[in-house]
């Protein structure tokens, strides 16, 4: 079999067999593949699409590309949730010890931050001391001994898609709905748990820019899901703003505390309360939907979830203290604090142009291995729809360097619009698919 015959075959916009995708998946990962002739055949499949047999082959070659994760020594039903990836997206953060205290193992491997979209390790390794690396066993001991682990993948958990997503981002291939499923679906196989919860995010700060691409997106994931026997839900939710108000790495932990202490804000708190629903309704289906939603709402208030949050901390290594003083997370140098010029409505806050502006302040990474400035960020004081006073403020950057500030700003002011018209903003939820 030669790689040349392929490129073609798939430019062509013809569909690969089983042998051909095996060859392309064990010969890029052994390295036999240049990133050359990868790069050519993610573009091909880019443009030509591949068809659903051909999506589950790839999600289940790259699955199986390295170790798969046994789980089957934590008692109970396991938990694990995907974001594809958004703008002030701190919802793990939340979700995990929520669903944790309710008495459900959440054993979690999540990524870094990586072009636009932030990264759950990221934000974690704000909190002094917090560890988010460790082995297997070490992560299955401690998700069996408090029922939550969150670590960032280990090298050998789906190295196929290690390899593949660092080439799509440099290649314009990211946004492909094969791509994104096989992606993320090789990875919560591998990862071993037994419930999937999936959030896919939809608009302008989102690789998937819209509501019908997401939904195929959302159909496909699931029935790879099922396909593999575990029990899955994909819920849409709304990307063109920011999720709450809070975008940069330590920010995002300050406001998921906020949350944890029933003070979030009203997108992020009812895009956890779906999510965890969802999660309840999966494991006990007999439930009535507006008993769970009680209950998930009841636990994120009664403080329970945050005392999961504290013992997760506690047992990576992390200093507790933040969740009442904030102060080592408020490091960065400069705040600075804008107001509005004219009185009126906020019509637009553009997510991608935020999440633009944010890394101009220097949290952004380019390649996998760029050093991040995790204390730098911006703080909104308002959303899409919400009334503005005059010399109100509107944002306050959090920086640590004055000409990256002022480049922040200057992307900023395109991310923002005020206006006269009062707009409704989209709900945060769009749909549910299972
Ligand atoms: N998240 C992933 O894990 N993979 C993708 O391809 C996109 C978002």
């Amino acid at each position: 079999m030669r790689m040349i015959d392929i490129i073609i075959k798939k430019r062509n916009g013809e569909a690969l067999s089983e042998e051909e995708i095996s060859f392309v998946v064990d010969g890029y990962v052994k390295g036999d593949i240049p990133d050359y002739q990868m790069s050519a055949l993610l573009m091909a499949i880019y443009f030509r699409g591949m068809n659903i047999e051909e999506t589950i082959t790839l999600t289940k070659k790259m699955a199986y590309s390295g170790k798969v994760l046994d789980l089957s020594s934590i008692p109970g039903i396991k938990v694990d949730k995907h974001s594809t990836g958004g703008v002030g997206d701190k919802t793990t953060l939340i979700f995990a010890p929520l669903v944790a205290s309710m008495g459900y193992p959440v054993a979690k491997m999540s990524g870094r931050s990586l072009g636009h979209t932030g990264g759950t390790i990221d934000k974690l390794e704000s909190i002094p001391g917090f560890k988010t690396s460790m082995k297997d066993e070490e992560f299955i001991k401690q998700v069996k001994e408090i029922g939550i682990a969150i670590v960032g993948q280990t090298e050998d958990l789906v190295p196929a898609d290690k390899k593949i997503y660092a080439l799509r981002d440099v290649t314009g291939t990211v946004d492909s709905i094969p791509l994104i499923a096989s992606s993320v679906m090789s990875k919560k196989i591998a990862s071993g748990s037994d419930v999937i919860i999936l959030d896919v995010k939809v608009g302008r700060g989102a690789f998937i820019k819209d509501i019908n691409s997401a939904k195929e997106l959302a159909r496909i994931m699931v029935g790879i899901g099922k396909g593999f026997g575990r029990k899955i839900v994909a819920v849409l939710s709304q990307m063109d703003q920011p999720l709450g108000f809070a975008i940069g790495n330590s920010l995002e932990v300050m406001e998921a505390i906020e949350t944890l202490k029933g003070r979030g804000p009203k997108d992020l708190n009812e895009l956890i309360v779906t999510l965890a629903t969802e999660t309840l309704r999966l494991i006990n289906i007999n439930y009535k939907n507006e008993d769970i939603r009680a209950k998930v709402m009841e636990q994120l208030s009664n403080g329970k979830a945050l005392a999961k949050f504290k013992e997760m901390i506690k047992t990576q290594g992390g200093d507790v203290k933040i969740v009442d003083d904030y102060s080592p997370l408020l490091s960065a140098k400069i705040q600075k604090e804008i107001y509005s010029l004219e009185g009126g409505y906020v019509e637009d806050i553009d997510a991608y142009k935020v999440a633009l502006s944010v890394m101009a302040l220097g949290a952004g990474r380019e390649k996998k291995e760029d050093k991040i400035d995790l204390s730098v960020g911006i703080r909104l004081y308002k959303k899409i729809g919400d009334k503005i006073e005059k010399n109100e403020p509107i944002v306050t950057f959090y920086a640590n360097d004055v000409e990256k500030l002022k480049r922040a700003q200057e992307i900023f002011r395109e991310a923002i619009k005020i206006g006269n018209k009062k707009k409704d903003p989209l709900p945060i939820v769009l749909d549910v698919i299972s």
